[in-house]
């Protein structure tokens, strides 16, 4: 059975596992100073992105000081130095590692701008496209997107690209070392010293361009490195009457098998239940080569070792194992690629969520050793003695040396975050989110250890800490919100995400800040709203509920509680039950991505973290917790609505109050907001709070009776990079969709509508608008089952 450690840490890998990346500067370089990522490897899911980020950062080097003609070492001087030589190679500007897109387009760029510069190729150039299927179509997407550099590029099939592209480096003379991979690397002196196979190199900046695709994952089982078995499929149409076992089940695999099928007895092995991952047309066509016994597919089934000429698997049936050995003259493991994390950190790269060690235990010590210190230092600032004032503990002495110890814990807590203790990180957050949103329980009643001492103290100005909670959370979403629009919106032009960030903020602004902060107040005052409702306490007195004008029922839960006044019931009503289903049945789940202001911090604070929210089958399952909130929201509504005609005094008011401390205090405050840096910004949006719940639940509703107007389409353009997925903040795997050329709606998934996965799509593969899954380019599509490749 797994630790609780090795659990939590599952659960917070779970959502960057598949594409990790690097952790890169804005100029794309790692933190290996001098070392630069591009391409592939560094999030550039397409060609023109890679070759335009390779031009960027060549274009960036060019113009520091101490490379070019005027820095020591002129270009064409790149040589090697052979092993067992003893004079150095000379000192070139640039080592490309990698001549795919990425780096033949920053050779180029480097020759261009007058840098000398030497390519290492592990393989053969642009290897990656080579190896795309016979005939497939190599779309230039972004359409909006001129090319930038030198390197050639526009739609075409992958035979005729990699013919131009051999052109240019002749034509250019670029210097390739080809079948020369990059092996180690070291800086002394501010120079990278490169060790290949062929001997080592000398360059003052390096610039990795290895893709992400030259890696592919092996099973790693006896015998895989037998000559039978290969991990790419290079030429089908060579096999002929044999016997084949083809393992994966991704495009390539399933593609291979088509293919080989058409001569060769073949079977599919796959290791899961059932194929998520592959084109609606690639599923067709097995289903068809299946029915016709042209390929024996065998679900849960693991091989576990190769022997010449067979394959020796296990196969789960129902429970039961079965051992089979099949017969195997080749065998093609064709399960994807995987980042080469080795090597990268071989490199001394580090990689995002990446962390070395650290203790969970330490962690919640020296958490709990800050509020033990807070806890001390309270009667500096009227706190209560801490143990009744024993041992002097609420004199200056005690609070002194509670700062100290708060101070001390903090610091210890953030030096070992630096040195990539995530779990001190975490402890941090904790102590800060904690600290906000346990104080603003209210005057007196906050939690331990700021009970009596905590919210006074953080009142100023003649305002309450609620006041100025309101000023921090408003400040900090405006600030972070103008840079996620930037982010999706203004760099990439696109207007849906620069009218969601203006919606958002606005709505911040105007419903959660002005509104019940200082218009409500002076409409009381000014009598704008007329002497009745201005002289009626029930109104008047109870500004809080202005946030009920956009926060529904059960997100607003007391908005029928403590004696509302009545328009106050009847807005409640038409808002959580006439406009938010309406809403629901035009935009799905938007009002959490496009209005809320809960949801609003974690679209902007919490949305340079999206990639981190939790992936899979049992991050899905986990949203099941937000059903069970709504259910008690149902509960305690009802117990508080009946509670005096009922007599259900204890019951009711236990209800509310374990409700507000749990679900307003922890599950909305505390944890979400402590968790953003670790599992993106949706954890309350999307597993507990029971307002998006129901709106779930009424958009799958109309979904199923076909009332909706809220989905995602895909056309059928999807090359399974998986910047989707990747960005979903609520963990869809939206690639499954797009591959499948299935419609994403609420009837089975949470979607907030938020179109992040739509805006990053290299490909326009995604929208919106139905009518754009048939704008596919159906026109140079292929008869072959081998146009479309791989899933990652
Ligand atoms: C199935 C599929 C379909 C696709 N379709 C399209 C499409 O239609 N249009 C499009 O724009 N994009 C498409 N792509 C994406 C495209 O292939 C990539 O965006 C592009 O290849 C990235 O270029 P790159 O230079 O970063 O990496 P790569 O092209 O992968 O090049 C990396 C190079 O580095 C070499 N290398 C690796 N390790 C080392 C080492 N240690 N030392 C030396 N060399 C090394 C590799 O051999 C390789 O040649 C598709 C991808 C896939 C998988
Ligand atoms: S599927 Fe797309 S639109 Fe829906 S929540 Fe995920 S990223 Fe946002
Ligand atoms: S739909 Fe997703 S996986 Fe497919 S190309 Fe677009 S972003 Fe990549």
């Amino acid at each position: 059975m797994r630790s609780p450690r090795a659990w939590i840490e599952s659960v917070l890998e779970s959502g960057s596992s598949e594409a990790r990346r690097p952790v890169l500067d804005k100029h794309n370089q790692s933190n290996v100073k001098g070392l630069y990522i591009v391409g592939d490897l560094a999030g550039a899911p397409v060609i023109k992105l890679a070759m335009a980020q390779a031009a960027e950062v060549v274009e960036y080097l060019a113009a520091q000081p101490g490379l070019g003609p005027s820095g020591p070492g002129a270009p064409g001087e790149a040589s090697s130095r052979e092993p067992g030589s003893d004079d150095p190679p000379a000192v070139v500007d640039l080592l490309i590692v990698g001549a795919g897109a990425a780096g033949l387009n920053a050779a180029l760029s480097a020759q261009e701008a007058g840098l000398s510069f030497v390519v290492l190729e592990k393989e053969r150039i642009a290897s990656t496209i080579d190896d795309f299927p016979e005939g497939k179509w190599v779309y230039a997407e972004p359409d909006d997107l001129p090319p930038r550099g030198k390197l050639w590029l526009d739609g075409a099939r992958k035979e005729e690209l990699v013919a131009r592209w051999h052109q240019i480096v002749e034509d250019n003379g670029l210097d390739v070392r080809l079948r020369e991979p990059l092996e180690s690397l070291e800086r002394r002196d501010g120079v990278f010293h490169a060790t290949t196979s062929a001997g080592t190199y000398r360059a003052r900046r390096v610039i990795l361009a290895t893709g992400q695709r030259g890696n592919p994952r092996k099973l790693g089982v006896p015998g895989e490195d037998l000559e039978q078995v290969y991990h790419r499929l290079y030429s089908p149409r060579r096999y002929r009457d044999e016997e084949i076992l083809v393992v994966g089940g991704g495009n390539s695999a399933v593609e291979a098998a088509l293919t080989l099928a058409e001569r060769n007895r073949v079977v599919l092995s796959y290791r899961r239940g059932e194929l998520t991952r592959i084109f609606k047309d690639n599923r067709r066509q097995l289903d068809e080569a299946v029915s016709a016994g042209r390929i024996e597919l065998i679900f849960h089934s693991e091989v576990r070792e190769f022997r010449p000429g067979e394959a020796v698997m296990t196969i789960d049936r129902a429970g039961q194992r079965e051992e089979r050995t099949v017969r195997a003259d080749h065998a093609f493991v064709l399960i994807g690629a995987e980042l080469p994390v080795g090597f990268l950190r071989s490199l001394g790269i580090r990689l995002e969520n990446d962390w070395r060690g650290g203790s969970l235990l330490r962690a919640l010590a020296l958490g709990a050793a800050a509020l033990v210190g807070l806890w001390f230092l309270g009667p500096a600032v009227g706190g209560p003695a801490p143990l009744g004032g024993a041992f002097g503990t609420g004199g200056t002495v005690g609070s002194a040396a509670g700062g100290l110890l708060a101070l001390a814990a903090v610091l210890l807590l953030v030096r070992l975050g630096v040195r990539g203790d995530r779990w001190a990180w975490l402890g941090l957050s904790f102590v800060i989110w904690y600290s906000v949103y346990g104080i603003k329980v209210g005057k007196g009643s906050e939690l331990w250890p700021f009970r009596g001492w905590g919210y006074s103290s953080l009142s100023f100005l003649d305002r309450s800490w609620a006041f100025w909670y309101t000023v921090l959370y408003t400040v900090l979403m405006t600030v972070f919100g103008l840079q996620a629009m930037k982010r999706w919106g203004i760099d990439r032009r696109d207007r849906f995400q620069i009218w969601r960030y203006t919606s958002l903020l606005s709505f911040q602004w105007v419903f959660f800040f002005i509104v019940p902060e200082f218009l409500f107040q002076w409409a009381v005052k000014y009598r704008w709203v007329g002497e009745a409702l201005a002289s009626d306490p029930r109104f008047a007195d109870q500004a809080w509920r202005a946030y009920g004008i956009v926060y529904a029922w059960p997100l607003f839960f007391y908005t029928w509680f403590y004696d509302p006044h009545q328009i106050w019931v009847i807005w409640g009503i038409v808002l959580t039950f006439g406009l938010i289903p309406l809403l629901v049945l035009f935009h799905g789940k938007r009002y959490c991505s496009w209005i809320c202001g809960c949801g609003g911090l974690a679209e902007t604070f919490g949305d340079r973290w999206r990639h981190l929210a939790p992936k899979g089958k049992r991050a899905k399952r986990l949203e099941a917790m937000g059903l069970v909130i709504l259910a008690f929201a149902v509960v305690a509504t009802a117990l508080m609505l009946f509670r005096d005609a009922r007599g259900w005094y204890q019951a009711a008011d236990r209800s509310v109050g374990l409700y507000r401390i749990l679900v307003d205090v922890w599950l909305v405050g505390i944890l979400p907001v402590t968790l953003y840096p670790f599992l993106g910004g949706k954890v309350w949006c999307r597993y507990w709070c029971p307002l998006a719940k129901m709106m779930e639940l009424t958009s799958r509703l109309a979904t199923r009776l076909g009332w909706s107007r809220f989905h995602i389409v895909a056309n059928d353009k999807c090359i399974a990079c998986n910047e989707c997925s990747r960005n979903c903040q609520v963990g869809i795997d939206v690639m499954q969709y797009a591959l499948r050329q299935e419609t994403l709606d609420n009837a089975t998934s949470s979607c907030i509508g938020c179109g992040v996965c739509v805006t990053v799509c290299p490909m326009d593969t995604l929208s919106f608008d139905p009518r754009a899954s048939r704008r596919g380019a159906p026109e140079i599509r292929s008869a072959s089952p081998g146009e479309h490749s791989a899933a990652r």
